[in-house]
């Protein structure tokens, strides 16, 4: 069984270049996403620590300017309470010299109150304060002229009154006064505190700030990891998914297939059960592609895909291995006959009509199925049987299901081995021509040999096509050893023509590989001129299913053989389809008569009238005639009553080495045709 290709289907690239591009937005996204992390990072330090350090400046300065205030307005204080008691001191003073130093004192302690005062005054000062300093300034203003009138009295020796003055009014006076400072002293210290808490507080809110922003970068880097973790996450599964399951309609691909069986098999083992798998493939699948295009192919495949779906139960599996092969596998069965069940089903439901692009199509598919633990115990194995029981089903008529059986796998073996055989043989110049002379009943003389191929196989002889050609066609050997052939079959009848036949001509047999090969044309005149052949003496033998492939074509091709000189002939004449109508349209010069007709021709009064009906044709179109198999004498008496001119068979010779055939061309047949026994060398 030649492996079979999965044909690629053209799937649309949309998707992939749109994943592409949102991957590529994810990417910036994220990017975007850790700078402006980093950057408000950045930031919040920044204005944390420009914010602490102006609110420690300000509470550095606040507690400077209050200290200072303090100091003066306590200066002050002292100040005024001194220059009271120094009052008092000069009243009760003795010594002139004590009194002038009192006095002396007095006025310095009335500058440096002054010059205390006008510091203060100088500091920034909250409104009670100034108010409180004015009201001092007032109190001071009428207690200092008391205190200097007390002095100048005090100078005079006025004690008594002096001193009553003091009492009555200098007192009270400076009283009021220090009253004042100590309320600005009070004041202040309110003040200061409320500037120090007021800085704390500017300080507590930095700290909230500073926690705010942090916050805010933590959460960001956070949602950042996240989205991370799970863009990766995704992006992973995504992966995963297209690794392990089919572009087009979703479906697990072989991969995944593989390890689910696994599992339904080791289920199946320790339940004692049945697991079916059904190779599917659609029948002539590539009709559709070919006709209605890739898109609707692919659009066949889907609609497929879920119909094989809805037709399974939820633990079963449906894959798709490419191309138009499926893949469904039945767990858990107790008896085969549920597998094929729903083999049946599938057929069933696979051929029901579908709408594609328009139009209504159909299609069969052919199903294979191997059935775990009789066919394999292994996915590869499994698969391998259902596969090769598929292929089955397939020769034998399509639209079915087969169940595999172990023969088909020695007929697979069989098979592997004959291809390689024939590579090798091919290789090591196993295969030969062997030739059938075609006798001319009228003169008794042969025109024509056909070459026709023998193996000379090492250990099974020699070998007739029939067994291997099938194969060799479908491998595609047959173009290479049909050139070998064509070559030496032409080497062959330049040497009978050196040998003096110079009017035989050799028939050669082409396939459908053959003769639609590319450059038949150039193969055929480079064998003729390796050999020093005239075209006129090769024959090409075509049948009529080859030229039904694509009939303007090869009427084309028949042209360009002929022009050269070589003549065309349809073998096999009345089998294929019957191209009758299109007869008249091939440029051949030759019918053969397939030899079905001559077989019978004795016994079955119709096999005659046909080929009567054939030579009849042939001759009105101006065609020659040649019956083959011709085997027996009576056989070929009757075949001369219906006007019978060229005849080839067992009768005259079987297909001889090229060697033998020397012998037979000088001979006359004529005692052979007039119904004698041929006197053989
Ligand atoms: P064919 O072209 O129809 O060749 C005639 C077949 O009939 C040959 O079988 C031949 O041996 C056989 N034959 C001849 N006379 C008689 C007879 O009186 N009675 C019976 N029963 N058979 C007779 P062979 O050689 O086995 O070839 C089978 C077919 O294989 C050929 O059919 C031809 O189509 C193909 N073939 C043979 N050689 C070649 C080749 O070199 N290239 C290609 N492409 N095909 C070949
Ligand atoms: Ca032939
Ligand atoms: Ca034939």
């Amino acid at each position: 069984m030649p492996p079979r290709l999965s044909t690629p289907l053209a799937t649309p690239d949309t998707p992939a270049t749109q994943r592409q591009l949102s991957r590529r937005a994810w990417r910036l996204g994220l990017i975007a996403g850790f700078i402006t992390q980093i950057l408000l990072l950045l930031f919040v330090t920044a204005v944390g620590l420009n914010t602490i350090k102006a609110n420690e400046q300000r509470l550095k300065s606040v507690t400077q300017e209050h200290m200072r205030k303090l100091q003066l307005s306590k200066q002050m204080v002292f100040l005024a309470r001194e220059r009271t008691l120094n009052l008092f001191k000069v009243l009760y003073a003795d010594d002139l010299f004590e009194r002038d130093k009192l006095y002396l004192e007095f006025t310095g302690m009335a500058n440096q109150f002054v010059v205390a005062r006008s510091e203060l005054v100088k500091l920034p000062l909250t409104p009670l304060e100034q108010k409180l300093l004015a009201e001092q300034r007032d109190l001071t203003r009428h207690a200092v002229p008391i205190q200097e009138q007390i002095m100048a009295m005090a100078m005079a020796e006025q004690l008594r009154s002096a001193q009553a003055l003091l009492l009555t009014e200098a007192i009270p006076a400076q009283n009021a006064v220090l009253d004042v400072l100590s309320r600005l002293d009070e004041a202040s210290i309110a003040s200061s505190q409320a500037a120090i808490q007021a800085a704390e507080q500017a300080h507590a809110a930095a700290r909230l700030w500073m926690l705010i922003l942090g916050a805010a970068a933590l959460l960001i880097g956070i949602v950042v990891a996240m989205v991370v973790i799970i863009h990766t996450n995704r992006a992973g599964r995504e992966r995963e998914h297209m690794a392990t399951h089919d572009a087009l309609t979703g479906l697990p691909n072989r991969m995944l297939l593989i390890g689910r069986l696994e599992q339904a098999i080791a289920r199946a083992l320790r339940h004692e059960l049945l697991v079916g798998v059904m190779f599917i493939d659609l029948d002539r699948f590539k009709l559709v592609n070919d006709t209605l295009g890739h898109t609707a192919g692919d659009e066949l495949i889907r609609a497929i895909a879920e119909r094989l779906s809805q037709a399974v139960r939820g633990e079963d599996i449906v894959a798709r291995l490419g191309g138009d092969e499926f893949v469904v596998v039945v767990s858990d069965a107790e008896q085969a006959h549920q597998i094929m069940h729903v083999a049946e089903k599938l057929i069933e439901n696979i051929t029901r009509n579908y709408q594609i692009a328009g139009h209504e199509v159909f299609t069969t598919c052919s199903i294979g199925i191997s059935v775990f633990p009789n066919d394999g115990s292994t996915p590869q194995d499994l698969l391998r049987h259902a596969d090769t029981a598929m292929y089955h089903a397939k020769e034998t008529g399509r639209n079915r299901y087969q169940m595999f059986d172990s023969e088909m796998n020695a007929r697979v073996a069989q098979r592997l081995t004959l291809e390689t055989e024939l590579r090798q043989g091919i290789a090591r110049g196993e295969f030969l021509p062997y030739y059938q002379p075609q006798i001319d009943l009228d003169t008794g003389h042969i025109h024509v040999v056909e070459a026709l191929m023998r193996w000379h196989h090492p250990s099974r002889g020699t070998m007739e096509p029939a067994s291997y050609l099938d194969l060799m066609e479908e491998t595609g050997a047959i173009v290479e050893l049909g050139r070998q052939l064509l070559l030496q079959a032409c080497i062959q009848c330049a040497k009978w023509h050196a040998e003096g036949h110079t009017d035989l001509a050799v028939a050669i047999n082409l396939s459908g590989k053959e003769f639609w090969q590319e450059h038949l044309i150039e193969m055929v005149e480079a064998a003729l001129a390796q050999a020093h052949l005239p075209a006129q003496s090769l024959h090409i033998e075509l049948t009529e299913s080859i030229l039904m492939q694509d009939i303007d074509q090869a009427v084309a091709r028949i042209r360009q053989l002929k022009q050269m000189g070589i003549r065309v002939a349809v073998d096999d004449f009345g089998t294929g389809y019957s191209s009758l109508a299109h007869l008249k349209h091939f440029p051949v010069d030759t019918l053969k008569i397939d030899r079905f007709f001559i077989k019978d021709i004795n016994n079955q009064s119709i096999d005659a009238e046909i080929t009567r009906a054939i030579i009849m044709l042939s001759e009105s179109l101006g065609l020659d005639t040649v019956v083959e198999g011709v085997e027996d004498a009576r056989q070929l008496e009757t075949l001369r009553g219906l006007g019978c001119r060229v005849a080839q068979g067992f009768l005259f010779s079987h297909p001889l080495p090229g060697n033998d055939i020397g012998a037979l061309l000088g001979r006359n047949w004529s005692d052979t045709i007039a119904n004698k026994p041929p006197d053989r060398p």
